[in-house]
């Protein structure tokens, strides 16, 4: 039998690109549904699930920008794409019989629901799967802050950062293969280091309001459930 889960809310936030897959671009279906089966499997065992899904599988405003073009409309388009993910993970959460709603900081209600604290409070309470879309909803952010913002105002245990290593490194692991690996961080760390784990702007709301983040590979099937029970590779960024 599983072990007790330690957290009562989490927000899990998984990056456009883990839905990449072995493609170049776009969602693959099986990563979707393997992860809405592993966000079922904690909501199974008593958690209240959050989810947040980035755009950078499908586009990001600062590739718009790079090439001289405008950063508004190019952050308009990547929050598009965070939709696009959300819808793709609210049919992959549907088909499994998990029961989720997404709410979205853009208004768009022909599609899904606009985000409003007090209904995904209540979405939550019901053992609902509650999908953040659209991030902040405003150009010049990130999904990571999107996730420590929803974080904070669901009054979120924790934040668990999905991502492509098993937590933090003093440097790009891929890159530099003598980066240590931290088990144990605090924000204020994370952020004097430059570490390049979420932006600063994440780490720095996630630090004020004492949220820890716990970062891990959402690519190692399981990694998530595992960790949720205090088991697995990850790195804690929390207050000392
Ligand atoms: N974005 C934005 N405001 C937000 C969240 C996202 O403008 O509050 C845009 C931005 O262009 C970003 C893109 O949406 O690059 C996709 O989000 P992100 O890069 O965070 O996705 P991830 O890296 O997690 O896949």
């Amino acid at each position: 039998m599983a072990a007790p889960a330690r957290f009562r809310r989490v927000l899990l936030k998984v990056s456009g690109e883990a839905l990449l897959g072995a493609q170049p671009f776009g969602i693959d279906e099986k990563v979707v549904d393997r992860i809405a089966g592993e966000v079922g499997q904690a909501v199974e065992s008593g958690v209240e699930v959050a989810l947040v899904v980035g755009g950078g599988n499908i586009f990001r405003g600062m590739t718009i920008a790079k090439a001289g073009g405008n950063r508004v409309a190019g952050d308009h388009m990547g929050m598009l794409a965070t939709v696009m993910n959300a819808i793709g993970m609210h049919e992959a959460l549907e088909r499994r019989g998990i029961s989720s709603r997404i709410f979205s900081a853009v208004p768009m209600p022909t599609i899904c629901e606009t985000f409003s604290q007090q209904r995904a409070e209540r979405a939550l309470k019901r053992g609902r799967v509650v999908l953040f879309a659209g991030g902040t909803g405003n150009p010049f952010f990130t999904t990571d802050s999107g996730a420590a913002l929803r974080a904070a105002e669901m009054g979120c245990d924790a934040l668990f950062k999905g991502t492509n290593v098993d937590g933090v490194y003093s440097a790009d692991p891929k890159k530099h293969p003598d980066a240590v690996r931290f088990d144990r961080i605090t924000h204020a760390e994370v952020l004097a280091r430059g570490l390049q784990v979420m932006d600063a702007a994440a780490v720095a709301l996630a630090r004020d309001n004492h949220i820890p983040l716990i970062v891990f590979s959402i690519q190692a099937p399981n990694a998530f459930v595992e960790v949720l029970h205090g088991q697995g590779r990850a790195t804690i960024i929390a207050d000392e």
